[in-house]
């Protein structure tokens, strides 16, 4: 995917939250209390919330980005530049693309995302069963 579908895609907040959240609706979340598979979304909360025993998820929880405060942008654009420009994205350079002040977040966040790239096969996915790659966007 060129820079430009890219932008166009997910070039705001929103539209990389809704495009998380159905990737995924379509995986499927899963209960950490119950392993129940069923949920409701609660738009006000913005959460899953289990049918059987009612436990809350976030859109986050159970993924990569679970104890991330980074922006989904942030995320994206990340995987973007990683998937792509894979020599151009030292955590320095992609810290300056993001135009953020702090190097360790961002760092940290990489790392995330290295690690799930490297483990296709297991459990270090984006969700449950997605993988990062070019295929994701
Ligand atoms: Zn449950």
């Amino acid at each position: 995917m060129d820079i430009i579908r890219f932008m166009n895609s997910y070039g705001i907040e929103s539209n990389c939250r809704q495009k998380f959240k159905a990737v995924r609706d379509q995986q499927g979340v899963s209960c950490k209390k119950c392993s129940c598979k069923d949920h409701y979304w609660l738009k006000g909360k913005q959460m899953y919330q289990c049918k059987s025993c009612g436990f809350r998820t976030s859109l986050r929880g159970g993924t990569v980005m679970e104890s991330s405060k980074l922006p989904f942008l942030y995320w994206f654009v990340s995987i973007y530049l990683m998937s792509c420009m894979k020599k151009g994205s030292s955590a320095r350079n992609v810290q300056r693309q993001l135009g953020h002040k702090r190097y360790e977040p961002i760092w940290a966040m990489m790392h995330k995302i290295r690690s799930a790239m490297g483990h296709r096969d297991s459990e270090y996915l984006l969700m449950n069963e997605v993988e990062i790659d070019e295929g994701f966007f």
